[in-house]
């Protein structure tokens, strides 16, 4: 198939979280099976950064294109250059997109983020007409590129060039939709505002809501799990668009991402010092204890019943410090936590008020707890590799990456029930042998702890614990599989393209 992968972030280029490492695996692995598979996404600072850091990647510049919109036209450059086997487009205007940030600084959200996406969108649709390429698929990823099957179904829709073009939209976080005032209206150039700004279109309590686009436009539209997407169609977790989402409840699919099997590889890892797998896992102790010194935690136990160092669980935490990831159930139980014989190791950034508290904590429970502000991808590793245990207690979660990461490393994830947690983490039992993780429903300070405590006991029962890692070690979340479901999702929108336009494909 031909297929282009459309998003706002991907893996090397430009990354702020999980998007970009899906946007950045699944385009490598489809190609690897067969597919004309090409990426587009805007040139940011930081890719402009990472360009120059690698020059082997020969970036070749493609004509200028006139984009319409606000009623004017505003020009772009089209780059294009051939990363591992697919080739990438860059999108290039410099007002727009040459910032620090992608989409907002410490002080609020860029105020023009509306305009940069909608013109980036459209950027998208010029530049296939540029390259005279018509792919089988548009591949949308979240509200900034949600604005491309509007397009498609509006000032397109009679261009012979286009009209064959199927969409899928991947929602990777309902909780980020692209609100902006009406009178953004004015970007989307040669539409009538009347058309679009409708209640089954994209009005949004009397705002337009870019992502409401993607899902009432696109052909097909999914999430990153198939629980998330039953729960997104629930007023508790649809944030305003369970109704319009239940309306596609038919055309409405979930798939699991899948994580790099060759960046997360504890035994292959550059970051690591001592690399291992199920057979050897001697080598994780001996990370753990590096780790465990480099950043000052104590090695030694309060308790004289149980030996030093191996049998303390260091317990890691990594990811986005904010309320969704269960930061402030987190808070809660801090104190009862810490006084229990385990070690905490901390690394994320986000809302100021976690930042506060952390160091709070931090200061007080010295040798017990490290905290790590910012966003540094080698403590990441580190922290994978050398950690027992592996903390999402998230009060919602799309997918989640960073329990498939936990289970490759032979770190057991403790995690809230709750979207692709509860798809991926099932309750270890220690009579039957099953399961590769610990798990709590409730979302609690108190099932938090429990739940930590229960895994701290099977960790003191070796033969058990071996057995939960390994089982944990043995799954595979890696793209082979999740790739194949998203080839016959393709297929799916293809057809329901053919079918809702009446055009024959050969
Ligand atoms: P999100 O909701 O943030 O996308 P995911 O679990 O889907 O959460 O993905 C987060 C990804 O970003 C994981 O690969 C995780 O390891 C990484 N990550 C999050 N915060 C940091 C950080 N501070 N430093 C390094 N990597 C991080």
């Amino acid at each position: 198939m031909k297929i282009l992968a459309a998003t706002s972030e991907a893996v090397p280029f430009a990354k702020t979280g999980g998007l970009a490492d899906v946007t950045g695996a699944l385009p490598l692995v489809l190609s690897e099976k067969g597919h004309d598979v090409r990426l587009v996404l805007p040139q940011y600072a930081m890719t402009k950064k990472w360009l120059d850091n690698n020059p082997q990647f020969a970036v070749q510049r493609i004509n200028g294109i006139d984009v319409p919109i606000k009623g004017i036209s505003i020009k772009c450059i089209v780059e294009e250059l051939r990363y591992k086997n697919i080739t990438v487009y860059l999108i290039k205007n410099n007002d727009y997109f040459l910032r620090d940030e992608l989409y907002s600084t410490k002080s609020g959200d860029y105020e023009d983020n509306a305009e940069r996406f909608v013109f980036f969108s459209r950027a998208v649709l010029k530049m296939l007409r540029l390259k005279n390429w018509s792919p089988d698929v548009i591949h949308l990823n979240d509200w900034q590129t949600s604005p491309i099957p509007l397009f498609l179904k509006t000032v397109y829709k009679d261009d012979p060039f286009y009209s064959s073009i199927a969409t899928i939209l991947t929602i990777h976080n309902l909780g980020y939709q692209g609100v902006f005032p009406s009178s953004e209206l004015e970007l989307f150039s040669g539409i009538n505002p009347a058309e679009i700004f409708t209640m089954d279109r994209i009005e949004f309590y009397g705002k337009i809501n870019l992502l409401k686009a993607g899902i009432v436009y696109a052909d097909i539209v999914n999430t990153v799990s198939p629980k998330y997407a039953q729960e997104i169609q629930t007023p508790e977790c649809g944030y305003g668009l369970d109704g319009v989402l239940k309306q596609r409840s038919h055309e409405l699919y979930g798939i699991i991402n899948g994580i790099d099997y060759d960046a997360w590889n504890p035994s292959t890892d550059k970051e690591i010092l001592h690399h291992y797998n199920l057979e050897c896992l001697e080598n994780k102790r001996l990370n753990k204890l590096n780790l465990m010194n480099y950043f000052h935690l104590e090695t030694g136990t309060e308790s004289p019943q149980i030996e030093p160092d191996e049998k303390i669980p260091l317990i890691g935490l990594v990811g986005r410090l904010a309320a969704q990831k269960g930061l402030d159930i987190l808070a809660e139980i801090f104190e009862p936590l810490l006084s229990m014989d385990i070690r905490l190791i901390l690394l994320g950034s986000g809302e100021e008020k976690y930042h506060s508290l952390l160091q709070k904590i931090a200061k007080k429970y010295r040798g017990k707890i490290s905290v790590n502000f910012g966003y540094n991808e080698e403590l990441a590793h580190r922290i994978y590799a050398s950690s027992d245990m592996f903390l999402m207690p998230s009060h919602y979660e799309p997918c989640g990456l960073g329990q498939l990461i936990s289970l490759r490393y032979g770190t057991v994830p403790i995690v809230r029930e709750t979207g692709g947690l509860s798809d991926t983490i099932e309750e270890f039992d220690p009579l039957s042998g099953i399961g590769n993780g610990f798990t709590f429903t409730e979302y609690s300070g108190k099932a938090l702890l429990r739940a930590i405590k229960r895994a701290c006991y099977v960790y003191q029962h070796n033969t058990d614990w071996q057995r939960c890692v390994s089982n944990g070690m043995n799954q595979d979340y890696s793209w082979s599989n999740s790739a194949i479901e998203y080839v016959k999702l393709y297929r799916r929108a293809v057809a329901s393209k053919v079918r809702s336009s009446g055009i024959q494909k050969l």
